[in-house]
């Protein structure tokens, strides 16, 4: 018998159809002998709906400890209807939120990180012969109030949970049925990847990849957790994602990532002297705010950096700058919406020069030029204007022999409502 957390994303219990299918997925393996631990998200679209509800009812942006009351109403409903999903297949079910769970969170609201988790009543209902299904995405500050984990937070949920219950393995279903060379609803020839690294995974998810969360990834190789996503649709075989992977010979990059939300922020002529770059970004990171790709010129004592934010954060990100204005006495700041960040990873990139020579050349060949650069050892970006996103992926993806003669979904992509 083995202990095993499964996590079910919006698209898989989009319907009640689609939750009453999962939980027979899930009593499936209960009935193979497993102790299973369920992760849920909010159904289909649930979190975006309740985040349009909020801007009827807010003119500026709501207070983020009222937002995240909201949304993680989402995953409350999910994890009740669950239960009695599988309730009703005849097998015992305890659905918790994140706080009964005792998953404690920094005290931040709407991107918190767990800080611990005291899983007593889920070891409790495990062992009383129950599933326990868990609400993702949310948990509770050592004060008390409800926080959630950042869009996509589900994964995290469960990666962190599977860590504090020790369990043998943890399943992510999704709608498509693995980790691909890009997103394969992009491009139709994307190859899926029977394994990857935690390394190139967690690079692939922090430059936008969605199938799965950063922290899930970080929180999974600090913990050496056996981590596999595949498809809550079928039984195809998934991807593993472990401490190292083989790479096919003459591949050197294991897949291309892209980010649609990027907003890039100029300082010009920044008085030069020590101190102006840290002042800058203690005050954006003390907002909660992260800063992508800085890059820094200028002439003579005058500096001009630009940076990156996301799309959501620029408007703070703005107002946080104006306000640092006398202690850095930049002479104008300009921003930039409407941009593009396109990456390729791979571990096998670092010893082999060409590589980033190729990326420009794919990018420019289509006539398009790069405005920003960064690059890390198994990593290289570039932010454009997003105007042709599918042909740069794809262009990308040919570039470096990636393409499959077949398309990535044998049945086409899942219908995502
Ligand atoms: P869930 O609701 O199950 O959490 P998500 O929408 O968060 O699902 O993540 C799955 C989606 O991630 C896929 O539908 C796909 O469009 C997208 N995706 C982006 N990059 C990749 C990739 N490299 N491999 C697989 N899916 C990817
Ligand atoms: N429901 C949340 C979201 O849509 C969390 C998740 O799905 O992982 O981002
Ligand atoms: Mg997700």
């Amino acid at each position: 018998m083995s202990l095993i957390v499964m996590k079910f994303g919006g698209s898989s219990v989009g319907t009640p159809e689609r939750m009453k299918r999962v939980a027979q997925r899930i009593v499936d393996r209960k009935r193979e002998g497993h102790q299973c631990v369920v992760v849920v998200s909010a159904m289909g679209d649930t979190t975006d709906d309740l985040i349009d509800l909020s801007k009827q009812i807010c003119d500026v942006a709501p207070p983020a400890r009222e937002m995240d009351m909201l949304l993680t109403t989402g995953e409350q409903v999910s994890v009740a209807l669950l239960s009695m999903a599988i309730h009703s297949l005849g097998e015992s079910a305890m659905s918790y939120t994140g706080w009964q769970t005792g998953i404690y969170t920094e005290a931040v609201h709407s991107k918190a990180r767990i800080s611990r988790i005291e899983p007593h009543r889920v070891l409790a209902a495990l062992e009383s012969g129950n599933v326990v299904i868990v609400a993702g995405f949310q948990g509770m500050t050592e004060g008390g109030e409800i926080t959630t984990l950042g869009r996509g937070g589900s994964d995290t949920t469960a990666v962190a949970v599977a860590a504090a219950i020790k369990a043998d393995l943890c399943e992510i279903y999704t709608d498509v049925d693995g980790v691909y060379s890009t997103d394969p609803r992009i491009v139709k020839c994307a190859r899926k990847l029977n394994e990857i690294s935690y390394d190139e995974m967690l690079e692939l998810a922090n430059l936008g990849a969605a199938v799965l969360h950063p922290r899930a990834v970080e929180c999974a190789k600090h913990n050496q957790v056996r981590l596999v996503v595949r498809s809550s649709f079928n039984n195809n075989e998934g991807t593993h994602v472990k401490e190292e992977a083989a790479m096919e010979q003459g591949i050197v990059v294991r897949g291309i990532a892209y980010d649609k939300n990027v907003a890039r922020i100029s300082l010009l002529g920044v008085p030069e002297k020590p101190g102006q770059l840290a002042k800058v970004f203690t005050a954006l990171a003390k907002e909660q705010i992260d800063v992508d790709i800085i890059v820094q010129g200028g002439v003579q004592d005058l500096a001009d950096f630009s940076f990156t934010v996301g799309s959501d954060d620029l408007e703070k990100a703005m107002a946080i700058i104006e306000s640092i204005k006398p202690v850095i006495e930049y002479k104008q700041v300009t921003s930039q919406t409407g941009l593009l960040k396109v990456s390729i990873v791979g571990a096998g990139m670092v010893s082999n020069p060409g590589v980033a020579a190729k990326m420009f050349e794919a990018i420019s060949d289509l006539g398009i030029s790069i405005n920003m650069v960064s690059t890390s050892e198994i990593k290289i970006s570039c932010v454009i204007v997003n105007e042709r996103l599918n042909e740069v992926i794809q262009a990308l993806h040919t570039a470096y022999g990636l393409d499959t003669d077949s398309t990535a979904f044998v049945g086409g992509p899942q219908d995502r409502r």
